[in-house]
C-alpha cells in the first residue's frame, strides 16, 4: 500500500514507528522506575468452587497506574519487560507482594500467580520462585503457577525442567487461557500440570452460542479423565454461573463472583464472604 501512495507515505509510517518506539522507550523507563519506587501493585480476584460458591483462592493480577501515562494494563507492560528484559524484576517484586498478602488469608486458600512465557525460559526460575516463597514464608503448596500453552510449546523441554522442580516443592501448576493457543493435545498429555483454566472467549458465549457450550462439556470431560482441576474464566453473570455448573465445571472465576481487588479489600471480602473449611462442614 505504500508503495502506491507514494514517498511521502513512507515518511508518515517511519516517522509513526520512531514515535511507537519512543513510546515504547518511555513506557518502559517510567516501568522501570515504578518497580524501583514499588509502586507497582498487585491485586486479587477471588476463585470459587461453583458447587457451593464458596471461595477456594485467589489470582493475583499486576495493577499500575502511573502518574503522567494513567493506567497501563499489564496486557500491555508485561509483554514490554519481557521483550526488554526486566520481566524478572518486575515478577519478582509482584510474586513478593502477592505472597505476602496470602498469608494473612485462611490456610486453605490457594494464591495463584501468572508466570510469563519467558520465563518458562529461563531455568532461574524456579529457584528464583522457591526462594522468594521462602523468604515470605509462604507454603509452596499454597501456591499455582498460571502459564499458558504457548510458553509450553516454545520451549518444551526447559519449561517441563522448571515445571518439575516446582511442582517437586509442592507447587501446583494451572494452564491458562486453555483452548486460545496452539494447543497441541498430544503435548499437553506429556506435559505435567494440575488444572486447566478455561478461557473467557468460551465462557462469554455460553449463553448464546451452542458451540461454546459444547467445547466447555468436551474441556469439562477431557479434565476429568484426566484427573485435572478445572476453572471457567470470565463469569460476568448468573446464567452463565448456572450454566457452568450443570456442566459439572467445578470452579469459576470473574466479575460475577468478584472484579479484581487491592489487599486490603480482600481481607474486607473475605471478612464477609468466606466461610472456613469447619464451617462448610457444619452447615
Ligand atoms: P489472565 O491471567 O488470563 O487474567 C484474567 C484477565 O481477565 C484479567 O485481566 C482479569 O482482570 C480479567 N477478568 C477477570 N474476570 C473477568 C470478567 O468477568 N470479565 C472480563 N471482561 N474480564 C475479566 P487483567 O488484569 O487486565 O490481566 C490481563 C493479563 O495480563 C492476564 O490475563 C495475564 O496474562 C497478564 N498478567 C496480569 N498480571 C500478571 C502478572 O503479575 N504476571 C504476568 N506474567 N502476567 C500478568
Ligand atoms: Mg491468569
Ligand atoms: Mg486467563
Ligand atoms: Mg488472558
Amino acid at each position: 500500500r505504500s508503495k502506491r501512495r507514494g514517498r511521502g507515505q513512507i515518511t508518515v509510517y517511519s516517522q509513526e514507528i520512531a514515535l511507537e518506539m519512543k513510546r515504547a522507550t518511555q513506557l518502559e523507563q517510567a516501568l522501570r522506575n515504578a518497580i524501583i519506587a514499588n509502586e507497582v501493585d498487585v491485586h486479587f480476584q477471588p476463585i470459587v468452587s461453583l458447587r457451593d460458591d464458596t471461595v477456594v483462592g485467589f489470582e493475583a493480577l499486576a495493577r499500575w497506574c502511573d502518574a503522567d501515562l494513567g493506567y497501563v494494563s499489564p496486557a500491555v507492560f508485561v509483554p514490554l519487560a519481557e521483550e526488554r528484559g526486566f520481566i524478572d524484576a518486575l515478577s519478582d517484586t509482584l510474586l513478593r507482594k502477592a505472597a505476602e498478602a496470602a498469608l494473612s488469608w485462611p490456610k486453605e486458600l490457594f494464591l495463584s500467580f501468572n508466570l510469563s512465557s519467558a520465563q518458562l525460559m529461563d531455568p532461574k526460575t524456579a529457584f528464583n520462585t522457591l526462594a522468594i516463597l521462602n523468604r515470605v514464608g509462604l507454603d509452596p503448596r499454597r501456591l499455582e503457577l498460571e502459564i499458558t500453552e504457548t510458553a509450553v510449546m516454545t520451549d518444551a523441554d526447559t519449561a517441563q525442567k522448571i515445571v518439575g522442580e516446582l511442582r517437586a516443592a509442592g507447587v501446583r501448576i494451572s494452564l491458562d487461557d486453555f483452548g486460545t493457543g496452539q494447543s497441541s493435545l498430544g503435548r499437553l498429555r506429556d506435559f505435567t500440570f494440575d488444572k486447566v483454566k478455561i478461557d473467557r472467549a468460551f465462557v462469554s458465549r455460553i449463553s448464546n452460542d451452542k458451540a461454546s457450550e459444547h467445547i466447555i462439556k468436551a474441556i469439562v470431560a477431557m479434565c476429568e479423565g484426566l484427573d485435572l482441576a478445572v476453572v471457567a474464566e470470565g463469569i460476568e453473570d448468573f446464567s452463565e454461573a448456572l450454566k457452568l455448573k450443570a456442566l459439572g465445571c467445578g470452579m469459576g472465576q470473574g466479575y460475577f463472583y468478584g472484579k479484581p481487588a487491592d489487599a486490603v479489600a480482600t481481607l474486607r471480602f473475605l471478612a464477609d464472604r468466606y466461610i472456613s473449611v469447619e464451617g462448610r462442614a457444619a452447615s
